[in-house]
């Protein structure tokens, strides 16, 4: 077997045509990145239809669907991780060093006092993520700026647990009406209610979770970029 000519970069369903054939009206694509000689990307990824992506790598095409599944499930994971980093991180970016610094540690107790600095790593982790996010390799860049975050109601059982989270709407009665909704809800189960700021539902969940100081630099960046 010589070196594929091919890599599986994931599976889209924003791409309804096979550049290969020209088949149009497909659910989804493969994106495949071409290969080198050498086994390295070179140049831009194009969009086949499962069965001619199978017969550029000489594979099934079910090996085809399950390599690029899984492709994505890793793309979609990197994505999500991304977003939580700056859920967190990006409203104290500008915050002074020693409230970064309480923040960093809290969340990684064990890198206290070994030399490791926060601002550094703070500053590290939303390089990486905004970059993450920004990649347009297999499609287009996904929000990562505070500008792009959005609210969420989390409401926590009695134990501290999450028991449901929801987007904020938009307008301001439906707001209230959610607001009332789920202070209802709250007191049935003897539980709370939180809003905070994120990029998903599910980066809303770890900000929610989140020490106070991480809680009230969310909201603040939320309120500045809403000023
Ligand atoms: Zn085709």
């Amino acid at each position: 077997m010589g070196i594929p000519k091919w890599t599986i970069k994931g599976i889209v369903d924003d791409f309804d045509e096979c550049g290969c054939c020209g088949r149009r009206g497909l659910k989804r694509t493969v994106a495949l990145m071409p290969l080198d000689a050498d086994g390295n990307e070179d140049g831009s990824v194009v969009y086949y239809g499962t069965s001619c992506a199978a017969t550029a790598l000489s594979w099934t095409q079910g090996k085809v669907a399950d390599t690029a599944r899984a492709a994505q499930a890793e793309r979609d994971q990197r994505d999500d991780y991304a977003r939580r980093m700056i859920s967190i991180y990006a409203p104290v970016e500008f915050a002074p060093v020693r409230d970064k610094a309480r923040v960093y540690y809290g969340r990684n107790q064990s890198q206290r006092d070994t030399g490791v600095k926060a601002t550094e790593e703070v500053a590290k982790l939303l390089a990486e993520a905004r970059a993450t996010l920004a990649d347009t390799t297999i499609g287009p860049a996904r929000p990562w700026r505070i500008e792009d975050f959005r609210r969420y109601v989390v409401i926590f059982n009695r134990d501290g647990g999450i028991s449901l989270v929801r987007r904020v709407p938009e307008e301001e009665a439906k707001r209230q009406e959610q607001a009332a909704a789920a202070q209802r809800r709250a007191d049935e189960i003897r539980g709370s209610v939180l809003v905070v700021a994120a990029l998903n539902a599910e980066a809303a969940r770890d900000v929610a979770y989140a020490d106070e100081l991480t809680r009230e630099w969310n909201a603040k960046a939320w309120q500045a970029a809403h000023a």
